[in-house]
């Protein structure tokens, strides 16, 4: 074999190694995929900074009844993605995001209506509410030590105390209330007059009505 076939033949197999290795690089490390914004997504796989008292699903709720079968949060991808902004905003603070409901498939609506048929409270399932969007959350804040801050009145409290701008509330519960909505209204929500602890993505009412149930494990 002559000297330069012999170097022709090596360069060859160091293109073909080079190339077969950049080849093998695209296979082995696949494109991490996107979550497009309107999937419905369990928001414990995304962060495990929230503080969970999912009140649907036990009996301490306003229906008397434990209506979902486990205590997840699911919202949609968009959702999940400002929360946790806000409660990264929270959190510099020393203070986490308390979560009583996320979303709420259309059935469970229809039960609460049946019982609360007051649309400054349950919204009427027949236009939906965002929680049946994807889009809505019930929250408060808990401090560093896991002590919920005073917000005046429970959640689910179906009085004018509940409203943002009831004035007989003390200094303290007014600084409360304020505090979670201009960290809230920065992160891209809405709040509603009638409920100190319901928020509502800007973008939530774009969404359509779901019914779907998430599977418990
Ligand atoms: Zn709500």
């Amino acid at each position: 074999m002559s000297k330069s076939f012999k170097f022709l033949l090596f360069a060859g197999f160091l293109l073909w190694n080079i190339s077969s290795k950049a080849q093998n690089e695209v296979y082995e490390s696949p494109v991490k995929q996107e979550i497009p914004d309107t999937s419905f997504v369990n928001l414990k796989d995304f962060s495990k900074d929230f503080v969970y008292d999912m009140k649907y699903a036990t009996e301490d709720n306003f229906l008397k009844a434990k209506v979902y079968d486990c205590a997840e949060c699911f919202l949609r991808m968009k959702t999940v993605k400002a929360l946790i902004e806000a409660n990264n905003d929270f959190k510099k603070k020393g203070f986490r995001i308390k979560l009583y409901d996320c979303y709420r498939p259309l059935s469970i609506q229809k039960r609460m209506w049946e019982i609360v048929s007051n649309p400054n409270y349950v919204a009427d399932p027949k236009k939906g509410s965002i929680h049946n969007r994807g889009g809505a959350v019930d929250i408060s804040i808990v401090d560093s030590n896991g002590k919920e801050v005073d917000m005046g009145t429970p959640f689910d409290f179906f009085g004018i105390e509940a409203s943002h701008d009831y004035a007989k509330l003390s200094k303290k519960v007014k600084s409360n209330r304020k505090f979670l909505k201009k960290i809230m209204i920065k992160n891209g929500f809405n709040s509603f007059d009638s409920e100190w602890w319901h928020y509502n993505l800007k973008t939530g009412l774009k969404d359509k009505v779901s019914n779907q149930n998430w599977k418990c494990e």
